[in-house]
């Protein structure tokens, strides 16, 4: 006997977004069942590691594959796997929940194009963040999971329009893994090209978006009867995409729509990447990588918890969708596969980072990435900012972990200046500028560029011809406490005491802020007792021109901006 209906609400942000994705133009609905198949094969690959790692796990691991099912009649699709499926629990958490951080601040942007009815925007928004099984609501006003955990006895049945609740219903009977039934838009049916019941269709998507994935793709295609009379022709089951892993092919038959598309697999990414980088490597330890810099960080690259690591093979086997052994944590943005020839299948999430062979595959690829990052300075320097303003942030944590790679990445490092108003500038091309007789490379550290662009530290520098990096970022603060000086030149803060270029100002500055304070400490004082809780101390203030208070951190205080670096470390 089946269990009763429950209707339940979305989370609230999940709610918006559908609201947001049923409305929204996204103007190549196709996708939709990309990230359908993406998420069979997903479940496939779980199942296939599942039961590798537990050998009493009572699953039905005989023919993995996915079908697509339609019925033109009642006008709809149906996408079933055999995979891993999902618990009650699991419906609830993952189709009911975005788990996503930045969804909040995606939905807002969302809502701010549509509002503009502004279509590219949209678009544009949907295509950086991935709306991923929620897609299927673009051509579907009704959507039926009928899911069943491998080893677990009961189903469940999940349904939904998209607009404020799902139902859920427990089955006695459901086949092991899951199927997702679209009730297909009637608006989407009218043109031949929607037409997501026509199996010539579904074909063409499948080979097109779909066409690496490792497990069939099954269909049942109706040949039509060739004598003529008889209507109902033969039923043969075809699969629809080739299944070829494209790590292993030659790199040379490999075209970049095909590279895109797998970018999409395995990075739930629906813009393209930036820079595709293929590599192998042949010999005492043999693997074979892509990996991919997307074009856009990912809304939670600072926060902890996000998507991490590259997908791991083990000759062709599955073994982990978050490696993060293979690649350091400031190349934390990049995606891809790595296919290790000689590691065990059963390698454990512990041995991955005491492993030799990954520690030299995690060295190799480091090298690999920051030399493709070196050339494309070289020859795309469009694209170039474009890596560096996305990712920059997180690559300069590398200046204090990776002490291998250190001149590597001070040479691809950029940094805002007072040189040019928005071009920023390598330390090479700073130092290839410095005035006779300037003997470091000066910098200020701040929030914002504006604000010490206004420091009254830089109007001398200015003065003199000597150009300032103005560095902005949390981790700016550290590295260059570190990193003393650049190819021999020191770096030198303009902030510090000992910089001075204006020589005796300093002794009457000083008398007078010493009767400016005596004039304010009544004042102070009042302050000091009332903001107690929250503040170490009052004080006046010389550095502020326009601003009537701000807060500071003690010398030795870490910064908030630090603080979030430091978490989004990890650390
Ligand atoms: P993503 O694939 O990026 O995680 P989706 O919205 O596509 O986001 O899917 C959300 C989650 O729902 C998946 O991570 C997965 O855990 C679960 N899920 C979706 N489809 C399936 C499926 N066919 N089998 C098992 N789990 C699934
Ligand atoms: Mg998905």
């Amino acid at each position: 006997m089946s269990g009763k209906v429950e209707t339940h609400e979305f989370q609230a942000e999940s709610r918006q977004l559908l609201q947001l994705v049923v409305h929204s133009i996204y103007s190549n609905k196709d996708v939709f069942l990309r990230e359908l198949i993406s998420n069979a094969s997903d479940a496939l690959d779980k199942l296939r590691l599942e039961s590798l790692r537990d050998g009493d796990l009572d699953a039905d691991t005989a023919d993995p594959h996915i079908t697509l099912e339609t019925d033109p009649e009642a006008r709809t699709l149906t996408v079933r796997d055999n995979g891993i499926g999902m618990s009650r629990e699991e419906v609830k958490g993952l189709i009911g929940t975005i788990a996503k951080s930045g969804t909040a601040e995606f939905v807002r942007k969302l809502k701010e194009a549509n509002a503009n009815k502004d279509a590219a925007a949209s678009a544009d928004l949907i295509g950086s963040f991935g709306v991923g099984f929620y897609s299927s609501f673009m051509v579907a006003d009704r959507v039926t999971l009928v899911t069943r955990r491998a080893g677990e006895r009961e189903g469940t049945r999940w349904e939904s329009t998209g607009e404020g609740t799902y139902e859920l219903e427990a089955l006695d009977e459901a086949p092991q893994g899951t199927s997702v039934t679209l009730h297909l838009k009637p608006t989407d049916t009218e043109d031949h090209l929607y037409d997501y019941t026509d199996v010539h269709r579904l074909r063409q998507i499948v080979r097109k978006h779909s066409d690496f994935i490792p497990w069939p793709v099954r269909t049942t295609v109706e040949r039509p009867a060739t004598d003529g009379e008889n209507t109902s022709g033969e039923r043969t089951v075809e699969t629809l995409n080739s299944m070829k892993a494209l790590w292993a092919r030659p790199q040379s038959e490999i075209s970049e729509d095909e590279y895109k598309e797998f970018y999409k697999h395995v990075s739930h990414d629906w813009s393209d990447p930036l820079e595709t980088i293929h590599t192998r490597a042949e010999g005492t330890f043999e693997y074979q990588a892509v990996l991919f810099v997307p074009s856009h960080a990912p809304l939670d690259l600072y926060q902890q918890g996000g998507r991490r690591g590259v997908h791991l093979y083990v000759r062709r086997v599955f073994i982990m969708d978050d490696c993060t052994s293979l690649l350091p944590n400031y190349l934390r943005f990049v995606k891809g596969v790595v296919d290790a020839q000689d590691l065990s299948l059963n390698v454990s999430r512990e041995a991955l980072q005491q492993d030799r062979q990954i520690q030299l595959m995690h060295r190799r690829l480091v090298k690999k990435i920051l030399s493709t990052v070196a050339a494309l300075r070289e020859k795309d320097n469009e694209r170039y900012r474009t890596f560096w303003r996305e990712f920059g942030p997180a690559v300069k944590e590398g200046l204090l972990s990776d002490t291998d790679n250190r001149e590597t990445l001070l040479d691809l490092a950029s940094f805002p200046s007072t040189h040019h108003p928005e071009e920023q500038t390598s330390l090479r091309d700073y130092v290839s500028r410095m005035k006779d007789g300037q003997e470091h490379v000066y910098y200020l550290t701040g929030e914002s560029r504006a604000r010490l662009e206004n420091s009254p530290h830089i109007e001398a520098f200015r003065a003199k011809g000597y150009e300032v990096l103005l560095l902005t970022d949390p981790v700016d603060e550290v590295w260059v406490d570190q990193i003393r000086e650049f190819d021999g030149t020191p770096l030198q803060s303009i902030a510090k005491g000992q910089v001075d270029l204006d020589g005796g100002a300093e002794d009457k500055e000083r008398t007078e802020d010493k009767q400016r304070a005596e004039e304010f400490e009544p004042l102070l004082a009042r302050l000091r007792g009332a903001l107690s809780e929250d503040v170490k101390d009052v004080r006046l203030s010389s550095r502020l021109t326009t601003s009537p208070a701000c807060v500071v951190g003690d010398a030795h205080d870490i910064t908030p901006n630090l603080e979030k670096m430091y978490r989004a470390m990890g650390q």
